[in-house]
């Protein structure tokens, strides 16, 4: 039994709800009408409130904009048939938020705050989680430093805070993808398992570079050889080649995605062999070349699954399949969706009905 926590609910005067357009929601863009606040201080959390969403002010001096000790999560809500919501496996968040406040040396979230935060907020602004088909609301809770000090040094005080968003289906075109062989995401020993703000200001330069060489995402190297494949842009990456699921093993270089365990989880329910390990360069293009490989895509909670259709190695283009035409993934995506909108029985207990 967990407690029912004491949040404080301000409700906004003039709700923007009815002014949006659910038929166009660029991703990110639009924000509900409420937000989730809370403060810590002398070593506790405190001022839990779902306030009007709006402008925040805080000091130029605040460390977090100096230092980086920012980070982030990022889930989604579905509305059922029966009007329902739930929120897909608000646990792993949680807990992957305080792996990353960890290695940051920020205070950490009691899971209870995290996902009371979350339903309280949603609560107040149900009716913006979208009805239509393939719509979401995306979830975006984050913590920052608010220490007033230009010192090198860990903030004694944090803000933590949840934004809503909600999304349309996204365009998952088929991606040309290049293997980053010179820029690196993360190092070993650094801080790439972690949702840290840090890691995504670095990938933009190396993004930049490959969309203007036409690509649409890159693919991650190791940081030391550069010839094994850890993640696509902002999610995990995951092969089937001759048969078996493959993705690279989770490491301190790799974000631990839910998307991924959750394909993982039902692969192996599936039957389907399941390998997860270091991933070669050599072997994923060996595959393109000789046809085995026949399944390339990204997995992460804002794309769900995104289909690769060709990968780019020193100057060379390999075509993989029509995703149209590709078993694996079409099924998992119909697997995963109907477990995510209430059309399949959650055997897992992943939904969190809010
Ligand atoms: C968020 C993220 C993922 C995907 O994680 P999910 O929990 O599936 O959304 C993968 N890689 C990186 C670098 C990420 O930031």
């Amino acid at each position: 039994m967990t407690e029912t926590l004491d949040i404080k609910i301000t409700k906004t005067k003039h709700s923007r709800l009815n002014e949006t357009d659910f038929d166009n929601l660029p991703f990110g863009k639009i924000f509900t009408d409420h937000m989730f606040v809370a403060d810590y201080a002398d070593g506790e959390w405190k001022n839990l409130q779902v306030v009007p969403y709006g402008d925040i002010s805080f000091s130029p001096a605040i460390s977090s904009l100096h230092y980086g000790q920012s980070f982030f999560e990022g889930i989604k809500a579905y509305k059922h048939a029966d009007g329902q919501v739930s929120v897909f496996r608000p646990d792993k968040n949680a807990a992957r938020f305080n792996k990353s406040a960890e290695r940051l040396c920020m205070p950490t979230l009691p899971e209870e705050i995290f996902l009371q935060s979350i339903a309280a907020v949603i609560d107040v602004d149900r009716d913006w989680v979208p009805a239509q088909a393939n719509h979401s609301l995306y979830i975006r809770p984050f913590m920052f430093a608010t220490d007033r000090f230009l010192g090198v040094a860990p903030s004694t005080t944090y803000s933590y805070m949840v934004l809503l968003c909600p999304v349309g289906p996204y365009f998952s075109k088929t991606l040309r993808v290049k293997i980053e062989t010179h820029f690196t995401r993360a190092a070993e020993g650094g801080m790439g398992y972690a949702k840290s703000s840090g890691n995504y200001g670095g990938s933009m330069y190396p993004a930049k570079k490959a969309t203007e060489e036409g690509f649409d995402q890159l693919i991650w190297t190791d940081a030391k050889d550069h010839k094994y494949i850890e993640e696509m842009g902002a999610a995990n990456v995951m092969f089937v080649l001759d048969g078996t699921l493959i993705t690279p093993s989770t490491r301190d270089t790799i974000l631990d995605g839910v998307t991924r365990d959750t394909v993982l989880t039902l692969a192996r329910e599936w039957g389907m062999p399941v390998e997860e390990r270091r991933v070669s360069i050599a072997e994923i293009i060996e595959g393109a070349k000789n046809g085995k490989l026949t399944d390339a895509f990204g997995a992460g909670t804002a794309a769900t699954l995104a289909p690769v259709g060709s990968i780019s190695h020193e100057g060379e283009e390999y075509f993989l399949s029509d995703p149209q035409t590709r078993e694996f993934s079409q099924k998992m995506l119909k697997a995963l969706n109907a477990i995510r909108y209430g059309d399949a029985p959650d055997v897992h207990g992943w939904n969190y009905m809010v």
